[in-house]
């Protein structure tokens, strides 16, 4: 049960990762904790991970691919794995071969969660918060009960400047395009799985369920 988990900001990977994990007992392998457990435990590619960090770099390939090796090859692994947020390049997913290889296993599915633009964009920027008490509503998942109004103490909501349209758009737009070159890559070796990700999560789970289970 190796695979791969892929979907744009807002399109609930957390959550259905939360649930795959959950359900198969296979650990969820998102790049950030990659990254922090590699630094804490102080292995060489850590240390090296954290130089550039630490100078507010990327993180080159080389090393990215090393913490993905090591990782993979660690003894929770050999249930299987769910990835996240790696591969995020063509490179990379060639890297991501060559290592399982190597490992003697192969990728079983490239999970897609697929939500229209239009609708994540609606999901990014539905935040309200309290100028008063600091409560956070979202105008989809949970409005108040009057809008622009804090239920909990009457406060004026705001959006906070980052969460407005363009900002939410523009991340969007640039995520779009790099996840495109990397789906075809999936594609062509038949190993994308696509979800409908405008369900209720429940609805999306009992799909990538089933997919799972072939
Ligand atoms: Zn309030």
């Amino acid at each position: 049960m190796n695979f791969i988990l892929m979907g744009l900001p807002g399109a609930g990977k957390g959550t259905q990762a939360e649930k795959i994990v959950e359900k198969y007992s296979i650990p969820h392998i998102s790049t950030g904790d990659m990254f922090r457990a590699a630094i804490k435990e102080g292995t060489e590619l850590g240390i090296k991970a954290k130089s550039f960090m630490d100078q507010g770099n990327l993180v080159p390939d080389e090393v990215t691919i090393g913490i993905v090796r090591e990782r993979l090859g660690k003894d929770d692994c050999s249930k299987g794995f769910l990835l996240d947020g790696f591969p995020r390049t063509v490179a990379q997913a060639e890297a991501l071969q060559q290592i399982l290889t190597d490992l003697d296993r192969k990728l079983d599915a490239v999970l897609n969660i697929e939500v229209n633009p239009e609708i994540l964009l609606a999901r990014l920027t539905g935040r309200r918060i309290c100028k008063n008490c600091g409560a956070t509503y979202h105008l989809i998942f949970n409005p108040p009960a009057q809008e622009g109004i804090c239920d909990k103490c009457g406060g004026e909501l705001y959006q906070r400047s980052d969460d407005n349209e363009e900002t939410v758009g523009n991340r969007l737009e640039v995520n779009i395009e790099q996840s495109k070159p990397l789906l075809d890559f999936y594609l062509k070796l038949d190993l994308v799985k696509t979800v409908n990700g405008e369900q209720e999560m429940d609805a999306v789970f009992a799909d990538i369920d089933a997919m799972i289970r072939g």
